[in-house]
């Protein structure tokens, strides 16, 4: 295997809990414990309450391609070249988050709006296992 050349997250106490997560191929959100609401990124208090309590739970790990964009020129260069062209989309999650990813498995022309995606995961180094979202068949 080669080595990833591409960029990877940085785990701050914050995020780290989720990329834990993603490395045991679970796609985690952080949950308020006093009104439900779920929220990522993840921040320290919830946006709707207040409340600084939460949980860190198991997202089902299905949506919908909210909006998208098709890179097809590398940056840098080097690293991307034989990447292009990519899906970067913004999937609006079951439990009514957004999240920024890659689509996989579909060629750029096939993506549309409202497009049902399941999560999958890359294992990209020893360390940081990446999400992503496929189409769902049928
Ligand atoms: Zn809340």
């Amino acid at each position: 295997m080669n080595a990833y050349n591409k960029p990877l997250p940085y785990l701050d106490p914050e995020s780290r809990p989720f990329w834990e997560g993603a490395k045991a191929h679970k796609l985690l959100l952080v949950q308020c414990r006093s009104c439900k609401t779920h929220r990522f990124p993840p921040t320290t208090f919830c946006a709707k309450c207040s409340s600084g309590d939460y949980d860190w739970v198991e997202a089902k790990g299905t949506g919908k391609i909210f909006s998208w964009i098709v890179v097809r020129h590398p940056v840098p260069k080097e690293v991307y070249a034989a990447e292009v062209p990519y899906i970067v989309a913004l999937v609006a999650l079951d439990e009514g988050v957004r999240m920024t990813s890659n689509i996989i498995d579909c060629k750029p022309e096939d993506v549309t709006a409202d497009m049902r995606v399941s999560v999958t995961f890359r294992d990209v180094t020893p360390e940081i296992t990446l999400p992503a979202f496929k189409p769902v068949k049928g």
